[in-house]
């Protein structure tokens, strides 16, 4: 049965007008409706049918967590439904990553969850947002395709792995240690290594009964660096503040400036949760064990900020 496709919007660069042919826009200014119109060929690549809801209109550097749970919700109702296939979701490249994990850790992995954006506005002269989406589409409807996934310049990448890794170029992704799960090529789905996308990518949705399909707080998890001339105090201050994890951002193989170390210790003995994640964008840091804390499971900060706020929303 052909099945229909729901786009999901929530703004971002794809949604940015400026000046035709300016370089200076602002971001989330255009409806998903008008994103879609006018793109050849899109309407056929969405199945039987396609759905577009407005779930937000924000530039995606202030993805906040109220965003997140209705767009959570959103995926989780269109996902129930047998009629839908596939959902796309457009969305800014500047958190984009931190999007697809909050989704890959929450949502069943049957159907492809896609999220699209841009580096150019709507109004470039020769924007990229049109050509992400319809492979966006095309990719959320393609029968093997399962997941959160993000597509973006023609790539397919998974959710653990992606990130931006350049802040103008178009080809702004890239998928560090793994690479990309494929590309689209020419309105083709074509997977590396010529498979798609397996359980350990799709992930089967672990956390579906998290309290952020309903009304849980959402715990406070702060992100700290280790660096040169480091000392606790930002680490003392929070746990006054009442912070109740903490993510590290490590320097090498999970390495902490010892000042930094002595204040994560105090932290985890009043009960602060921390996990230590490293700097380097490539590799895995060693697991830790017999420690006060735990690794970040190799995961990038940011990640590992949202997998332990979902940890201490589920205890
Ligand atoms: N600041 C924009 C956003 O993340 C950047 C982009 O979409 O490229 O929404």
């Amino acid at each position: 049965m052909n099945k229909k496709t729901v786009i999901l919007g929530t703004g971002g660069t794809i949604a940015g007008t400026g000046a035709a042919g300016s370089h200076t826009y602002t971001a989330a200014q255009l409806a998903t409706e008008d994103l879609v119109r006018g793109i050849p060929g899109l309407a056929q690549a969405a199945g039987a049918d396609l759905v577009i809801e407005e779930v937000a209109r924000i530039d995606s550097k202030d993805m906040n967590h109220a965003v997140w749970r209705r767009l959570a919700q959103r995926c989780m109702v269109h996902l129930a439904d047998p009629r839908v296939g596939g959902i796309v979701i457009t969305h800014g490249t500047d958190t984009i990553e931190e999007t697809a994990w909050l989704l890959h850790e929450l949502l069943p992995a049957d159907k492809p969850v896609v999220l699209t954006c841009a580096m150019r506005p709507a109004t470039a002269l020769v924007p990229d947002g049109p050509q992400n989406l319809l492979d966006a589409v095309r990719l959320a409807s393609h029968p093997q395709a399962r997941g959160v996934l993000v597509c973006a310049l023609g790539s397919i990448h998974g959710a653990r792995d992606v990130s931006k890794v350049h802040p103008q170029r178009l080809n702004a992704f890239a998928s560090l240690d793994g690479g990309p799960l494929g590309w689209v090529e020419g309105g083709q789905v074509r997977w590396a290594h010529a498979a798609p996308p397996s359980a350990a990518t799709a992930r089967q949705g672990a956390l579906l009964q998290a309290p952020v399909f309903t009304d849980g707080a959402w715990p406070r998890v702060e992100i700290v660096m280790s660096h040169a001339g480091c000392d606790g105090a930002l680490v003392d201050w929070m746990v006054a503040g009442g912070v109740r994890g903490i993510v590290v951002g490590a320097t090498g193989n999970a390495t902490l400036h010892h000042e930094l170390e002595a204040a994560l210790r105090r932290a985890a003995q009043a009960g602060v949760a921390v996990r230590i994640a490293s700097r380097c964008p490539l590799g895995r840091t060693a697991a830790i064990t017999g420690e006060l804390w735990r690794d970040a499971d190799g995961l990038s900060p940011v990640k590992a900020r949202i997998s332990l706020m979902l940890e201490l929303m589920a205890a």
